[in-house]
């Protein structure tokens, strides 16, 4: 029979890797055998009437005179994850593997031991279930109310205590957004500097869809693949337990019922012309230099659809959703940026990112409304390169930036602008045909063949690139240039 325990190891939270860290090495140093030591986890239950755990013998802080424990390399990162795992004996094998690693001097020679194997299985489900956490968290937009930032919220349920080993991957990936992620067992808020930790809440916390949803919804169905479908491998990159938290598992079914007959009407359809990725330079000339097609939608509804189809370059596949103009329908003045950045990409909105908020800062000093101004890009779709996590921005080529131009040419066919200001170069030779040289040409106006004035100045992410110590002459250097557009020869605004 098993000698009954005569140490409890309490553990703060599911989660709580210091805790074992600190219970495990003084269990070694006092030479507490596995089978003497319970571990716990302390629970609401076990809490006192003052929300404190039952007193427990904390382990002192490291003692320097204590012997030095030499711990094989492949346990930490072993019991990191595995530590994770909801299984509740997880910390009592933990301990037990350390204890035989430090005693065993063969065990770490034997990748096929039974302790070992068990360990390694936690800490792949555990790894699994951060990269499902990674793939399948979804936000939805929560307004909060008058001058306070825009809330995202999800609700995700993780398999394991994964929530704060995953937090820091979505603070860097969604550093600009003010976001939460709700799940029953933890809850983790970002407000654009640090993470915060909560307990538990309810699926109903969390917002219900909205339009931005309807629109990934699209998304998902355009780029359905019915010759491609794998509903086995499918399954198994999309587990079914997640699909209760996913939008887009309602598409699944009639996607994948419809596959078939899509998959024959592609078969009979005859083959389309192919498409070179990379042109040659002539042909890239022909390109830039061919007639703008205009479209002649009737409305920047109609138009947003077009554009939203559009895969007339390579961008278009890429990128998570077309990200139109916005302001009203007949605005007297436009502003044209280059291309949406990675929180415009995600959100749907252009200038809402880093040098949105720049643009945002001028226009306040400015006392200009925003909601009387239309805002656009020359390039409707974000190009990034992937960097580790991060999508980094990419300078679109000029034959994507031309093949684009039939979108803007079309927004200024319905919104008939007086004049429109080019934020850079891609917008400036978007809107005047011709290269521009930024710097020698800013706070000129141009007027193009069909009337529109055109100020040509700097994109507001130029500034941000710049040096702190030049940033403010250069913020003040900027906003006289689109000052211009609101004098009284001008006064577009
Ligand atoms: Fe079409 Fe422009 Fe998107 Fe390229 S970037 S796919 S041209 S909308």
């Amino acid at each position: 029979m098993a000698p009954s325990a005569t140490r409890v190891a309490w553990l703060a939270d599911e989660a709580d890797l210091d805790g074992f860290r600190r219970h495990a090495r003084q269990g070694l140093i006092d030479s507490v055998e596995p089978s003497q030591l319970e571990w716990r986890v302390a629970t609401r239950a076990e809490l006192d009437l003052f929300g404190n755990r039952p007193s427990i013998d904390e382990p002192a802080a490291a003692d320097e005179s204590a012997p030095r424990i030499k711990v094989p390399a492949l346990f930490v990162p072993l019991a990191e994850r595995a530590a994770l795992h909801s299984d509740t004996n997880r910390f009592g094998l933990l301990y037990r593997l350390l204890w035989r690693l430090v005693h065993e001097s063969t065990l770490r020679h034997d990748p096929l031991d039974a302790d070992r194997q068990q360990a390694e299985l936690m800490a792949r489900a555990v790894r699994r279930d951060m990269h499902k956490m990674t793939a399948f968290v979804r936000f939805r937009p929560l307004a909060l109310g008058d001058g306070q930032a825009l809330q995202h919220v999800a609700w995700f349920e993780p398999e394991h205590h994964i929530v704060d080993a995953t937090a820091p991957f979505f603070a860097r990936r969604f550093a600009q957004m003010h976001w939460a992620i709700l799940t029953p067992e933890r809850c983790v808020r970002w407000d654009g500097n640090a993470l915060a930790f909560g307990p538990g809440a309810n699926r109903s916390d969390a917002p219900p869809a909205d339009a931005a949803e309807q629109l990934w919804l699209t998304y998902y169905a355009s780029i359905f693949n019915p010759t491609r479908l794998k509903l086995a491998m499918m399954q198994k990159e999309m587990p079914r337990r997640y699909w209760k938290n996913l939008p887009e598992a309602v598409l699944i079914q009639p996607l994948a019922a419809g596959a078939a007959q899509r998959e024959r009407t592609m078969v009979e359809q005859p083959a389309s012309e192919a498409v070179r990725r990379r042109p040659a330079s002539s042909r890239a000339l022909a390109v830039a230099a061919r007639p703008v097609v205009v479209h002649t939608p009737g409305s920047l509804a109609e138009l947003r659809d077009a554009t939203e189809r559009c895969r007339d370059c390579p961008i278009g596949a890429h990128a998570t959703q077309a990200v139109h103009g916005e302001g009203p329908e007949h605005a007297r003045l436009m502003l044209v940026g280059e291309q949406p950045g990675d929180r415009e990409d995600l959100l749907g909105r252009p200038f809402i990112g880093p040098a949105g908020q720049l643009l945002d800062r001028a226009l306040n000093q400015l006392g200009w409304p925003r909601d009387r101004l239309y805002l656009t890009n020359a390039v409707k779709h974000f190009k990034f390169e992937l960097r580790g996590q991060r999508r980094i921005h990419k300078t679109p080529a000029q034959q994507e930036a031309a093949a684009c131009l039939q979108w803007l040419e079309s927004e200024i066919a319905i919104v008939k602008p007086e004049a429109a200001i080019a934020l850079g170069a891609t917008a400036a030779r978007a809107l005047l045909g011709r290269d521009v040289p930024v710097m020698k040409e800013r706070g000129q106006w141009t007027t193009r063949d069909d009337g529109l004035h055109v100020l040509v100045t700097l994109h507001p992410s130029a500034l941000l690139r710049m040096n702190e110590a030049d940033q403010a002459s250069a913020f003040e250097r900027w906003l006289a240039d689109l000052a211009l557009a609101g004098d009284e020869r001008y006064f577009f605004v």
